[in-house]
């Protein structure tokens, strides 16, 4: 299979192990802002891809999962 956001060549996966990793990240972090603040996994989304702090990976993953309608169960 190839990586839904970059074309990488993966073996099985549907991430590269680079987009996999920030993807494990922003699920993370979500978790956490939930706890925090009342904020929707689509919403949450959007403040990471506006965030300039957010680093380039995980940028891309947040705006293909927007993309994509938001799913949270890619694995
Ligand atoms: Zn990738």
């Amino acid at each position: 299979m190839k990586c839904a956001i970059c074309s990488r060549e993966t073996g099985e996966k549907s991430y590269c192990e680079l987009h996999a990793k920030a993807y494990e990240n922003i699920v993370k972090k979500y978790n956490s802002w939930k706890k925090a603040l009342e904020i929707s996994w689509k919403e949450y989304l959007s403040e990471i891809s506006k965030n300039s702090l957010t680093g380039k990976w995980a940028k891309e993953v947040a705006e293909y999962l927007i993309k994509s309608g938001g799913k949270k169960s890619v694995t």
